[in-house]
């Protein structure tokens, strides 16, 4: 028999009394509540890797739960580090990983086969748009997309087709949402497939219709612990507690000041109610911050201390002071992105890892900007949680639109929005011009156009077809003689793209609403349609060689749980953080959720944070006047180090900043087409007020002159160089150290 060597005790070793008492903690239930940074992940890890160190337990008996699949990495490298070794056989994951494995041995029983598919949202559409029709449901004003939200909200709180009430399903669907519900689960479960809110629903109901079930996972997990479980929604918390009857040795670390999943159904009162879920239970409370300086700490603590409902906690640090909260105004958003990038660089230069750096924002639409100036400097960054701006689904989409009115040809393109968004045009039509374009060598485009010539094609696709092909040919007229942002406007407007956006309630489309609104501000720093597709081509071309050692981008919802030497914090404007839909609710529930955020920000760092606000955001054709985050003057001012840029901000926040701050109220979405007729449409004009800065700036920038060959320049990342030649907006430069390079015109200055 195998003899097991004395266990060191390394693993306790740096604990403070409290995350040792709650490492080895071994009659009953635990709860950790405890703010940012206080070791509760840490505690969890070495908590699993002491029940495997002394022996009291197997790796196929714990089961850890966490909500990211980055953190869920983590945990498990943490835990191999500890035990000097991988803990074969541990179940740690997501809910959403752990749910599948379960879901995949016990698939009979809830109606699956073991290789049932997983659907991801477009299919849930699809799938809920031919139920709606089936119905003969008008889905123009019942979109499908609306009721996948309805049902994805249903999901979370475990209701089941049998639960929801007709008072749950409300209006909506003249009042048979519930039974399409009922037939989308008949109907997932005949193609063998789930969505995403199944994988813990479905756990739930399987446990309860099979306790025989239930109990060998019971008799399996010895051992439960949950990382983040104030975000635990009410289909997580059934699926937890249902699990839990089996043991009491369940550990939940968590902290009410950082619950963020309001909006996604998660439940803060899962973490208040514990002792009474789980009679008996301890509660450590940690309160040594080991993460941030106390500027960092202190300014946090103050700003989350302007939330009513919280348990309210102590956090205290020994780290030496370290450097204030950096608080900046810039004039614009393009002013905010350069300026952090000079900040990075510099710390770069001090031999700052880039790792250690990251950028966290509000909302996924403001990585553009930051994007685009790494890019120039040649910064190697990774957006987390989600594509680079280029490289998502809308803005593809919307270049593809673009690629095909400028160059028709572009087969790619073309297929891309084909059929996107669905106007009736299907695989059998395509399949024709695809022969017509073998055949006759021609691209899909001038295919289509042969093909309405003829009548290969049946009358329906036929006329569709032809109307697609007649819009792209109006478009690239336009061209011509109209602005080329609001072509695409038109563009998107026209084809009905904005439309399926906008029929779709849920955050994401909101998301993606807001990223073509970006992608129209990118569109307005270029003065032709084709310089900018160059530029895009340009961006992509050199974003794929950036490896290694990066700088993270990524949403504040993203950002949980992790940490970063230095952390900047931008766009702190009312409107925008806290955003609109906060300001705009009538309770307090949204703007604390939105302080709640502000304070997983600034508690990500570890040495610096940098906030920053801009003056002006220009959304569309408008530039705004922004107003400064309310969150700004709920930080300590003696723990801040406030700056604003010289120039342009100084001279105007001296002057007209008193008059701007009244006269702005803040981000006016209102017009962006989110609730309006036309995303693009609505008011364009900007107001006078604004009109005059807009074009006092224009005029300064405008100064620049003509830049020809032979002429000597300066590049902001390259420095001095003279033209070799010119070529639209690219200019090939011989540069004094970095040698020749083609570069865009609007990085480069006459020296
Ligand atoms: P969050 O609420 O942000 O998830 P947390 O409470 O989970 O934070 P951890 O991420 O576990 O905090 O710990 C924060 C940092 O402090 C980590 O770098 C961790 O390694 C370090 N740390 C935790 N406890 C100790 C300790 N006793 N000694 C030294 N460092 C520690
Ligand atoms: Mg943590």
């Amino acid at each position: 028999p195998e003899r097991r060597p004395v266990a060191s005790m390394a693993h306790l070793e740096g604990l403070n009394d409290e995350q040792r008492k709650a490492v080895i903690h071994e009659d009953g239930p635990l709860l950790v509540l405890a703010g940012a940074g206080t070791g509760k992940t840490r505690v969890l890890t070495t908590r699993i890797a002491h029940l495997l160190i002394t022996g009291r337990t197997r790796p196929s008996q714990v089961l850890a739960v966490t909500f990211t699949n980055k953190a869920a990495r983590e945990m498990l490298d943490r835990v191999a580090q500890l035990i000097g070794g991988a803990a074969d056989g541990m179940w740690l994951g997501t809910f959403h990983s752990v749910g599948v494995r379960i879901l995949r041995r016990h698939a009979e029983l809830v109606g699956l086969k073991s290789n049932f598919t997983i659907l991801d949202t477009d299919d849930q559409t699809r799938l809920l748009k031919q139920l709606l029709q089936a119905e003969g449901i008008d889905d123009k004003k019942w979109p499908a997309r609306v009721l996948s939200g309805i049902i994805q909200r249903w999901k979370d709180r475990a209701l089941t087709p049998n639960k929801v009430t007709g008072e749950d399903a409300g209006e909506f669907a003249n009042g048979k949402a519930a039974e399409i519900y009922r037939q989308y689960q008949t109907r997932l479960a005949e193609v063998n497939a789930v969505d995403f809110g199944d994988l813990v629903m479905l756990c739930v109901t399987l446990w309860q219709q099979h306790p025989d079930v239930l109990e060998q996972y019971h008799r399996r997990f010895r051992h439960i612990l949950v990382d983040e479980y104030q975000d635990t929604n009410v289909a997580q918390y059934l699926w937890l507690r249902l699990l839990a009857q089996g043991t009491r040795d369940v550990c939940c670390v968590g902290d009410d000041d950082q619950s963020i999943y309001g909006w996604r159904g998660a439940e803060v009162g899962n973490i208040l109610r514990f002792e009474k879920d789980f009679p008996g239970a301890e509660i450590v409370r940690l309160e040594r911050n080991y993460r941030s300086t106390p500027h960092i700490l202190a300014a946090a603590s103050h700003l989350i201390a302007h939330n009513e409902g919280r348990l309210g906690k102590t956090l205290w640090t020994d780290v030496k002071e370290g450097e204030r909260i950096s608080v900046r105004g810039v004039w614009d958003g393009d002013e905010e992105a350069r300026t952090i990038g000079e900040e990075i660089e510099a710390l770069q230069r001090d031999k700052h890892p880039l790792s250690q750096i990251a950028i966290l924002v509000r909302a996924g639409f403001q990585t553009r900007e930051f994007e685009e100036r790494f890019i120039t400097l040649g910064l190697p960054y990774r957006v987390i949680g989600g594509p680079r701006f280029y490289e998502r689904q809308e803005i593809r989409d919307a270049l593809a639109y673009c690629r095909v009115t400028v160059q028709p040809d572009d087969d790619l393109a073309f297929e891309r929005i084909y059929n996107t968004p669905r106007r009736g045009l299907g695989e059998s039509a395509l399949r024709t011009l695809r022969l017509i374009q073998r055949a006759q060598r021609v691209s899909l485009f001038e295919a289509a156009r042969r093909a309405l010539e003829t009548d290969e094609l049946k009358p329906r696709p036929r006329k569709l077809l032809g109307d697609l092909i007649k819009s792209f040919e109006r478009w690239r007229d336009m061209l011509d003689g109209i602005n080329h942002v609001e072509v695409v406007e038109t563009m998107l407007d026209e084809s009905g793209y904005t439309d399926m956006l906008r029929a779709d309630r849920s955050p994401e489309a909101e998301g993606r609403l807001e990223n073509l609104k970006e992608l129209t501000n990118a569109l307005q720093e270029f003065d032709t349609l084709p310089a900018f597709l160059e530029h895009v081509a340009l961006l992509t071309d050199n974003a794929e060689k950036a490896g290694g050692d990066m700088v993270s981008v990524m949403t504040l919802h993203a950002a949980k749980g992790l940490e970063f030497d230095t952390v900047f914090l931008p766009g702190w404007e009312e409107g925008l953080f806290p955003n609109q839909r906060a300001l705009d609710d009538k309770g307090l529930a949204g703007l604390e959720e939105e302080r709640r955020l502000a304070y997983v920000g600034l508690t990500r760092a570890r040495k610096r944070a940098y906030v920053s606000f801009a003056a002006n955001r220009r959304v569309f054709n408008q530039w705004q006047a922004a107003i400064p985050s309310r969150f700004l003057r709920e930080l300590p001012t003696g723990h801040l180090a406030e700056s604003s840029d010289a120039g342009l901000y100084a001279t105007y926040s001296a002057g007209h900043h008193a008059g701007l701050r009244e006269q702005a109220s803040g981000f006016d979405y209102e017009n962006l087409g989110v609730t309006g007729r036309s995303a693009f449409g609505g008011n364009r004009s900007r107001t006078r007020w604004r009109d005059e800065t807009f074009d006092d700036r224009r005029a300064v920038e405008g100064d620049k002159p003509d830049l020809t060959v032979g002429q000597r320049v300066f590049h902001q990342k390259f420095g001095y160089g003279r033209i070799l030649a010119v070529d639209g907006n690219k200019l090939d430069i011989d540069f004094e150290k970095a040698g020749p390079k083609k570069v865009l015109d609007s990085f480069v200055d006459a020296a």
